[in-house]
């Protein structure tokens, strides 16, 4: 992998910036290709723009499909692109944990950014930009949602007012398009825990950070990898991952029934001696639905607070590559 200083007359003692794009690929046979060929052309115009080289490094999260073999295609056929491959799936977070991880030794700041290229790959040079004028951390923030479906805006909306009510440090409209230095990308490898949520942990890392602002586009092709119950797993998480919120609330909401029931306790017995007592089969019935639900809802959150330092006590590791192609220490 040998960067092109050759044309670069004006500032050609500087050293070139070497960003490396992420891309986490799931089944992605079909967009694949396609994204390749935009990501490239959008590598050149940040040479030309920039001076800073750029390559990509894909990472199969264990797809079924024949994207694996497209990368060892891609690789072969161009000396900017490497891949890795997941030995099993690890969803998202893990896929782009493992490509992190794996872009340290050849780059200065990588850039996460998903496959389909929802995400506008040009503001990359935005990105860029602002990484050269001394910024650690570039967070890449949809303008609007138009493209999305009324059901994925609505619950992308609710998810953010609940995560910024949890952790009022998330940023609204952000999602893992964002560039890193490889300076946070160390620090961000010094968090322990298993059950990540990066969006999270990154902007708890500090440093100097900046914006760029894009247009979301819709996926053009193969579907969303996240169906409603992974994006509702994915989003319940982010919030046990983020805060003790469910934890307080249930609390709270269990004060509240005990407060509620000492009013029922006397007012019951103030009607026991009033003479007024019916047989109160309706009164018991709802009273221990309802309780019971709240008892079995507080266990709940408990529980999966509970599973969540299972996990992160076994400290399993968080990937294994199965295999590389094209992974190379650059060394200009
Ligand atoms: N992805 C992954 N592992 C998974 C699921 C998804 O690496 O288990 C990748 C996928 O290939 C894509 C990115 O994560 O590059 C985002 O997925 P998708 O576009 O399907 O999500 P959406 O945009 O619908 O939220
Ligand atoms: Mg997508």
């Amino acid at each position: 992998m040998k960067p092109e200083t050759l044309n670069q007359p004006s500032d050609a003692n500087k050293p070139t910036a070497r960003i490396c794009v992420v891309i986490p690929c799931y089944n992605e046979e079909e967009v694949l290709p396609w994204a390749m060929d935009k990501l490239q052309t959008m590598l050149q115009r940040l040479k030309r723009e920039t001076g800073a080289y750029g390559s990509l490094l894909l990472v199969d999260d264990g797809s079924r499909d024949r994207t694996w073999q497209l990368i060892e295609q891609f690789a072969a056929q161009h000396s900017n692109v490497s891949g890795i491959k997941l030995s099993h799936n690890e969803g998202h977070q893990g896929a782009l944990w493992a490509g992190m991880q794996e872009s340290l030794e050849i780059c200065d700041a990588m850039v996460s950014i998903d496959a389909d290229l929802q995400d506008d790959e040009n503001t990359i040079i935005d990105m860029t930009r602002q990484f050269l004028s001394g910024c650690d951390i570039v967070y890449g923030v949809r303008k609007e949602r138009k493209t999305d479906t009324w059901f994925k805006r609505m619950t992308a909306l609710t998810f953010y007012r609940i995560m910024q009510t949890a952790d009022p440090e998330i940023i609204y409209n952000h999602a893992d398009f964002r560039l890193m230095s490889n300076r946070t990308v160390r620090a961000l490898m010094q968090y322990p825990e298993r059950n990540m949520f990066l969006r999270g942990m990154v902007r708890q890392l500090g440093f100097s950070e900046g914006y760029v602002y894009y247009n979301r586009t819709a996926r053009t092709a193969g579907e969303s990898k996240y169906p409603f119950t992974k994006m509702l797993s994915f989003s319940i998480d982010g919030i046990t991952s983020f805060s003790t919120a469910p934890l307080k609330f249930i609390t709270f909401a269990g004060l509240t029934m005990t407060l509620i029931s000492m009013l029922i306790i006397i007012y019951g017995l103030f009607e026991h001696f009033m003479g007024k007592t019916i047989v109160g089969w309706t009164s018991l019935m709802v009273s221990m639905w309802f309780i019971g639900g709240v008892i079995t809802t507080g266990v709940g959150i408990v529980g999966m607070y509970i599973g969540k330092i299972y996990t992160e006590v076994k400290r399993r590791p968080r990937y294994f590559v199965d295999r590389k192609v094209g992974v190379k220490v650059n060394k200009e």
